[in-house]
C-alpha cells in the first residue's frame, strides 16, 4: 500500500458540486479496489466564496490547495456574479488559482468513445480510432504581453505583444515529450515559424530538446495546417504541444471533435506532479440543482489525475474502462442521449460508472 495522496476538492457553483460528488464516488471505490488511500480537503471557490468569504479565492483554499498533491475542481460562476467588479468575479478566482499554484500547462484530451461516434458532427471514419492531447502553454505569449493603444495618423491603433523566452519553451516542450513517451510517442509541435519570430524560437527549441527523446517521433506543423488535418486526419495525432493562444483554439477544435461538452476532462500542471484536474465545461447554471448534468468530464478528471500526478495507470484504465462499458451498455445523460425520454441522471450515471469499475 502506497502512501496517502491529499486532494484538495474545489465543487464550486452550478453543477459543480453536483458532478464533483459523483468523482468523489470513484475516489472511494478505487480505493476498495485498488488500496490507494486519499486523504480529501473541501474548499471553497468562486461564486460561492464571494457570497460566503467576500473574495472568490479565500486564502484558506489556497492553502488547501497549497497543501495537497492535487487539486480536484468542478466549475465556478453564474449570473448572478455577472455584473459584480472585476475582483469579485468567479473567473478571477480561476485565474488566481492558476497563477498562485504555478500552472503553466493545460492539458486536454479529446477521446472519441465509439458509441458516440455519431454525437460529433465530423463523419464516424474520419474519427475512428481518434485519442490525443493537446497541451497548451497557459502564462505567456499574446494573453500576457504588453497592450497599449497609441493614435496614429489613421486613428486609433492598438498593439498587442507575443512574447516568449527560451525558460518558458523549454518547460512547456520537455513536459509535452514526457507526456509523448507515455502514450503512442508521437508529438506534433505546432507553431507559424514561416512568419512569427516568437514561433521561430519555439522550433528551435523544440529541435534541441528533441534529441534527449529519441523515441518520440516529431513533426512540425503550421498552426493553420493543424487547424485542417484535425478535421482530415483526428487520428493521426498523439499529443500536441503549442503556445497559448494557438493552444486555446486548437484545444476547442479538438474538443467538439469528440461530440459533447459534457465528456471533456483537464489538467494543468506547474513542475512537478502537482496538477489541479477539472471538466472543461463551466458551471451550466441552466441544469443546475436538476440531476441533469453529465458527470463523466469530472470523472476523466480523476482518471487524468491518477495518471499525470499519482502515476496510477491501473486505477485511470479501470475508470477509462468502466466508462465506456457503461456508454457501450447504452446508458446516456440526457446530453449525449438521442433519445431524451431515454436519459439518466446524474447521480445514476456515478452510480452506474462506480459499479462497472474493475479491477
Ligand atoms: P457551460 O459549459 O457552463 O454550459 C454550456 C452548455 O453546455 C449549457 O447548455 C450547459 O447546460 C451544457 N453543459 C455544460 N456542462 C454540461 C454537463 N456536464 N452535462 C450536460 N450539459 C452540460 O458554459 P456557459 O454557459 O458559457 O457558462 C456558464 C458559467 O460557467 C459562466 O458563469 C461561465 O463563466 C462559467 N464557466 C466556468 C468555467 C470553469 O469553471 N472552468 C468554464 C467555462 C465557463
Amino acid at each position: 500500500m502506497g502512501e496517502v495522496k491529499k486532494i484538495a476538492v474545489i465543487a464550486g457553483d452550478g453543477i459543480g458540486p453536483e458532478v464533483v460528488a459523483e468523482a468523489e464516488k470513484v475516489l472511494k471505490r478505487t480505493e476498495e479496489l485498488f488500496g490507494y488511500k486519499f486523504e480529501t480537503e473541501h474548499a471553497l471557490f468562486g461564486g460561492i466564496a464571494i457570497d460566503k468569504k467576500g473574495t472568490p479565492l479565500p486564502q484558506e483554499t489556497l492553502e488547501v490547495c497549497q497543501r495537497a498533491d492535487a487539486v480536484l475542481l468542478g466549475a465556478v460562476g453564474g449570473p448572478q456574479w455577472d455584473n459584480n467588479p472585476k475582483e469579485l468575479r468567479p473567473e478571477t478566482g480561476l485565474l488566481g488559482i492558476r497563477k498562485a499554484l504555478g500552472l503553466f500547462s493545460n492539458l486536454r484530451p479529446a477521446v472519441v468513445f465509439d458509441c458516440l461516434k455519431d454525437a460529433s458532427t465530423l463523419k464516424p471514419e474520419v474519427l475512428e480510432g481518434t485519442d490525443l492531447m493537446v497541451v497548451r502553454e497557459l502564462t505567456g505569449g499574446i494573453y500576457f504581453g504588453e497592450k497599449f493603444r497609441r493614435d496614429t495618423e489613421h486613428g486609433q491603433e492598438a498593439v498587442d505583444t507575443c512574447a516568449y523566452n527560451v525558460k518558458e519553451v523549454e518547460r512547456i516542450v520537455t513536459q509535452a515529450f514526457e507526456i509523448a513517451q507515455k502514450r503512442r510517442k508521437k508529438l506534433a509541435s505546432v507553431d507559424k515559424a514561416n512568419v512569427l519570430e516568437t514561433s521561430r524560437l519555439w522550433r528551435e527549441v523544440v529541435n534541441e530538446i528533441a534529441p534527449k527523446y529519441p523515441d518520440v517521433e516529431l513533426e512540425h506543423v503550421l498552426v493553420d495546417n493543424c487547424a485542417m488535418q484535425l478535421l482530415r486526419r483526428p487520428s493521426s495525432f498523439d499529443v500536441i504541444v503549442t503556445e497559448n493562444m494557438f493552444g486555446d483554439i486548437l484545444s476547442d477544435e479538438a474538443a467538439m471533435l469528440t461530440g459533447s461538452i459534457g465528456m471533456l476532462s483537464s489538467a494543468s500542471l506547474g513542475e512537478g506532479s502537482f496538477g489541479l484536474y477539472e471538466p472543461v465545461h463551466g458551471s451550466a447554471p441552466d441544469i443546475a440543482g436538476q440531476n441533469l448534468a453529465n458527470p463523466i468530464a469530472t470523472i476523466l478528471s480523476v482518471a487524468l489525475m491518477f495518471r499525470m500526478t499519482f502515476g496510477y495507470a491501473d486505477a485511470a484504465d479501470a475508470i477509462e474502462s468502466a466508462v465506456a462499458s457503461v456508454l457501450n451498455a447504452g446508458h446516456r445523460t440526457s446530453d449525449i442521449a438521442v433519445d431524451k425520454s431515454q436519459a439518466i441522471g446524474t447521480k445514476e450515471m456515478g452510480d452506474l460508472i462506480v459499479a462497472a469499475i474493475q479491477k
